[in-house]
């Protein structure tokens, strides 16, 4: 809208989301910690087959793996997500899993027994995804996603321009300033679930606008809550793209400090014609005043101040 266009130059802070926008939400399997008495493979075809009715990033890795080991997925009988949280799922036989982070696996009293695996895990700068079924912990998988190539670029780009950058995340907190620090993000606000996620936007505005970037993956409420929200990669779904004032097809963010240039510059040009025509228009009002310009003259000069704004703000596309 005209109105993102005007404001994006002026923008305070811009909120990254992590995963799929500041990397490239192509994760792969790091390592698999397997606690029960099936095997691994079997691990896998359970957690593969629950992940499939996912849209997360996370999801998609899991089931990827599944794929390139040529497992056949089973039948779901019950699937839930939770966002920022996980999934819950019951398989054919019965059995209930969960699977999701640390908090998931909290907020249901299950309990963690195996922390050295977990931070072995984490200090690689893994996700971990912790599977349990009957309430007991049964495999830990870490997965490793990549930065995109220009992250550190645009990144360094931004803070130039002295914009406060934060990246809020659902991930763990060690994870993800992992991740921060090799970016270049000083702030990390992590282990937050979408709805808190919308509430820390709303307390940074107060210092002014505020632009979020995500993937459209359960952000819509944070897309929605930031004064510019953006969806990145295209992938997201509908709700998010409703949500969002800019969405990016492709997932390039250069196309961020493009847009707060292009806002600039629009900005600039509309300045410009402004003080332009009211400043012909209040010359030719003197001129025809005091005798010296003729009506028509003043019409002319008019007509002559449009045409002038008009390629003034062609240049915008320059
Ligand atoms: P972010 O995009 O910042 O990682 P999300 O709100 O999408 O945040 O997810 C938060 C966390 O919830 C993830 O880091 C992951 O640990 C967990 N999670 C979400 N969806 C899934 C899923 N389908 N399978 C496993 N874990 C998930
Ligand atoms: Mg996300």
């Amino acid at each position: 809208t005209s109105e993102t266009l005007e404001n994006a130059h002026k923008v305070k802070t811009i909120c990254f989301d992590k995963t799929g926008t500041l990397t490239k939400g192509e994760l792969s399997i790091y390592k698999l910690y397997n606690y029960s008495n099936i095997d691994e493979k079997e691990i896998l075809k359970i957690v593969a087959s629950i992940e499939n009715k996912s849209e997360h990033p996370i999801a998609r890795a899991i089931v990827k793996k599944a794929q390139d080991e040529k497992i056949k997925l089973k039948e779901i009988k019950e699937f839930k997500a939770i966002p920022g949280f996980g999934v819950e799922a019951i398989i054919e036989s019965g059995e209930k899993y969960l699977i999701g982070n640390k908090k998931l696996m909290l907020e249901n009293n299950i309990k963690i027994e195996n922390e050295k695996d977990e931070q072995e895990l984490v200090s690689d700068g893994n996700s971990i995804l912790f599977v349990s079924s009957n309430n007991k912990i049964v495999a830990l998988i870490g997965v490793k996603d990549i930065l995109k190539e220009n992250v550190k670029e645009v990144i360094k780009k931004l803070k130039q321009r002295k914009i406060n950058l934060v990246m809020l995340t659902g991930d763990n907190e060690k994870t993800a300033e992992i991740i921060a620090k090799e970016i270049g993000i000083e702030k990390v606000i992590s282990n937050v679930t979408p709805k808190e996620k919308a509430e820390q936007i709303k307390k940074l505005k107060e210092d002014g606008i505020v632009m979020m970037c995500g993937d459209g993956i359960n952000d819509s409420p944070v897309l929605a809550r930031a004064d510019i929200g953006i969806s990145m990669g295209g992938i997201g779904s509908s709700s998010a793209i409703e949500a969002s004032d800019v969405v990016i097809m492709t997932d390039e963010l250069n196309k961020i400090v493009d847009g707060i240039e292009i806002s600039k510059k629009t900005n600039k040009i509309i300045i410009q014609n402004l003080i332009f025509a009211i400043g012909v228009k209040i010359l030719t009002l003197l001129l025809s005043l005091f005798g010296i310009a003729d009506m028509w003259q003043a019409v002319f000069a008019d007509v002559g101040t449009t045409l002038i704004t008009i390629f003034n703000t062609l240049r915008i596309l320059k």
